[in-house]
């Protein structure tokens, strides 16, 4: 445990290990294997309070800040990926984008049930033609009245086989560019509402992912986050918290292998005395436990920011470039330790290898959080 938190994190961090250990990590190959997530581990992590830990209490969260959610997340990462996953899109993301908008009609409507996995949330805004590049969306919007009108698709959307909330992104005007951009709430019986089958992934195994497609779907008014044009500064500053978030969760992923490769490096004999006699090893186990230190001093460093309401998008770029690229090194070392038994589907590794890879392509690819960090370090003060 971290002795430089604060007493209730501690206890928190106490308590989301023991439950992850007892109750997720023994459910892993059912996960794996079944490629789904059963509702009930489902409700033990809503029991546990994992989908609103970072939410103010006012809205029906735990309250324990952006520093408690990563607590949190690094712990939750000892199990499965994909369980994250579901919180991180429903709550992380679709939450995160109704609270940063508002109003609140709509956060009184949604993030209680959010919160608490009453109803799974999914973030809509990446297309087919549009990922890195999100502010040239092709989904429009256009005003119906007391309605608007939404035509278009989206790609890749975490939970959409499952969500009964979706925030959709979609232009009014594609001449003003990214600013033409606006956000809604979207319920899933929504006619024009279309959910494509669920995506097969390297990895991620448990989590849901699929297009939306919409068709002249009609979306009240009362149903907008935010303003006309807010749309895509609330796609960014949610980005921001979610990639905070993933960097949590790569570090305790990156804990976790690195725990298990120095226990088989004691453990595995060749030439005469266990592997972690042998200086290549040491050195893989020594680069591994800095980058993980250095890492979760960043994601601390960030949250905490965040809780005392900082602007962090530069900061949560970078903290998610370091540590899903160092978890994809840490990866490879563990498969690289454990030799053949790590490329066996027999041993968890080979399972935590493949969801490593995915860290560094979602909510921004590694490029795309150097292009926002060398932004910040360009633009005029
Ligand atoms: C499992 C999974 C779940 C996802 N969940 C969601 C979700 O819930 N909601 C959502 O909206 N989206 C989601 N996404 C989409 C994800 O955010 C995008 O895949 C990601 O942003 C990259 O976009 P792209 O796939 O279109 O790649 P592209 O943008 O086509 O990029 C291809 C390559 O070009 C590089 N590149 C692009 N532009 C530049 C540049 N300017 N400089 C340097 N290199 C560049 C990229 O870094 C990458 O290496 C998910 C994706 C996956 C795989």
């Amino acid at each position: 445990m971290d002795p430089t938190l604060p007493e209730d994190l501690q206890l928190l961090q106490r308590s989301v290990r023991s439950f992850v250990e007892e109750q997720l990590v023994p459910r892993a190959e059912e996960i794996e294997t079944s490629d789904r997530i059963p509702r009930d581990v489902i409700d033990a992590m809503a029991g546990m309070g994992l989908f609103g830990i970072g939410f103010r209490e006012e809205v029906g969260g735990q309250g324990f800040g952006k520093l408690g959610y990563c607590v949190a997340v690094e712990q939750l990462a000892r199990a499965n990926a994909s369980l994250w996953n579901v919180i991180g899109g429903s709550t992380g993301l679709c939450g995160t984008a109704i609270d940063i908008g508002g109003p609140d009609e709509l956060r009184t409507r949604y993030l209680p049930d959010l919160l608490t996995a009453k109803r799974i949330g999914a973030y809509g805004l990446s297309e087919p033609g549009a990922g890195s590049d999100a502010g040239r969306l092709k989904t429009t919007a256009r005003r119906d009245g007391d309605a608007y009108l939404i035509d278009g698709a989206k790609t890749f959307i975490t939970n959409a086989p499952i969500a009964d909330v979706f925030t959709v992104f979609a232009t009014l005007d594609r001449g003003a560019g990214s600013k033409g951009i606006t956000a809604f709430v979207v319920e899933r019986e929504t006619p024009g509402l279309e959910v494509g089958p669920n995506d097969e992934k390297m990895g991620l195994h448990g989590s849901t992912t699929a297009q939306l497609y919409f068709h002249e779907m009609r979306v009240p008014a009362a149903q907008r986050i935010g303003a006309d044009g807010e749309g895509f500064k609330i796609a960014l500053r949610t980005l921001d918290l979610g990639r905070l978030g993933l960097a949590a969760h790569a570090v305790g992923a990156a804990q976790r292998l690195l725990e298990a490769s120095i226990e088989h490096a004691k453990a595995r004999v060749q030439f005469g005395k266990p592997i972690g006699a042998h200086q290549a090893i040491q050195w893989m186990l020594a680069d591994a436990a800095t980058g993980i230190h250095a890492a979760r001093l960043m994601v601390h460093d960030t949250a905490s920011r965040a809780d005392r309401g900082e602007r962090v998008t530069d900061r949560a770029a970078m903290t998610k470039l370091f540590a899903t690229e160092l978890l994809g090194r840490v990866a490879d070392s563990a498969v690289q330790i454990h030799g053949g038994m790590g490329y066996m589907r027999e041993l968890w590794i080979e399972r935590a290898y493949r969801d490593a890879r995915i860290y560094r392509i979602y909510e921004g690819t590694s490029e795309i959080q150097r292009v926002v960090i060398a932004a910040g370090l360009l633009a005029d003060a």
